[in-house]
């Protein structure tokens, strides 16, 4: 009888998640997933890891690297394989409730921050919580404004609820289809508007990702037919529930950047475009033209 035990040290192990995710990943974004994972894994950052290559794995930390590396080799994104996503230098714990927060959006989130001048009574509205990552940012950020967040989804208001409760801030989650004319009505008024939508057509899924198209919650990426639709709602919502001198933050689809801005245009705002890391059109502020 013979017993086979496997011994990884560091090194090997890397360098197995880099190969074995190389068929869904380029070479750049797999090796940025084995180190996010080594490190969850060993609890150590790369350099130190670099040190202790020959280091072996405890039995513990093989029996998570050998449960996670099939989840991973089947596309299912690193973060909910490990839970968490960052955001804004903080964790953010996800699911497949969620979208998996993005860059982008931290950008969205600094300019809400820096460009809007908010006083001990701002009233700040999110649509479309998701993990809670905006709302949760913002509050962190300007403690003395009240936010308030909407979502459609039961499920991710739970998950944004218990991320606001482990990072301490206080948040007003609220149960709402935004798209339902009746439902967003009974919201307040606020000084601030930002929000996520959703802004893929879904005649682009097939040209996504399988890790996206595959496991992120459709209802928080696509529209059907009309990539605006979300837009037009925050358009007349904001014509009624934006204070004086209040502003709507949105994220959008660079492809849809100008004919977003010319809606809000059309719908009596002035509008500004900003773009992303990446050089995209990927933001807009409205605010109402007196
Ligand atoms: N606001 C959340 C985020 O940006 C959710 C967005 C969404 O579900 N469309 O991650």
């Amino acid at each position: 009888m013979s017993f086979i035990f496997t011994v990884m040290n560091n090194n090997d192990a890397f360098y197995n998640l880099v190969n074995k995710l190389q068929p869904l990943y380029d070479t750049k974004e797999a090796t940025a997933i084995a180190h996010e994972v080594m490190e969850h894994i060993t609890g150590l950052g790369k350099l130190q890891r670099l040190m202790d290559k020959d280091m072996s794995f405890s039995s513990e930390q093989l029996a998570i690297y050998e449960q996670m590396l099939p989840e991973l080799m089947q596309g299912r994104p690193m973060q909910y394989v490990l839970g968490y996503a960052w955001f804004m230098g903080r964790k953010f714990k996800v699911n497949e409730q969620v979208l998996i927060p993005r860059p982008e959006t931290e950008e969205l989130v600094q300019w809400v921050i820096k460009s809007q001048i908010i006083n001990d009574k701002s009233q700040i509205l999110d649509i479309g919580t998701g993990s809670g990552c905006i709302p949760i940012s913002l509050k962190l950020a300007l403690p003395d404004a009240e936010v308030t967040s909407c979502d459609i989804s039961n499920e991710a208001i739970a998950v944004a609820t218990e991320n606001a409760l482990i990072l301490d801030a206080s948040v007003e989650f609220i149960h709402c289809d935004f798209l339902d004319n009746a439902a967003r009505e009974r919201l307040g008024k606020y000084d601030v508007i930002v929000s996520n939508p959703p802004y893929i057509p879904i005649t682009e899924k097939e040209s996504l990702h399988t890790n996206v198209r595959e496991y992120e919650p459709a209802m928080a990426l696509f529209v059907d037919d009309d990539a605006l639709l979300f837009y037009k709602a925050i358009a007349a919502f904001g014509k009624m529930h934006l204070n004086n001198d209040g502003a709507i933050y949105c994220e959008l689809h660079r492809d849809y950047a100008v004919a977003t801005k010319m809606l809000f245009e059309q719908q009596g705002y002035t509008t500004e475009l900003l773009k992303d890391m990446h050089s995209n059109d990927r933001m807009l502020k409205a605010i109402p033209t007196k």
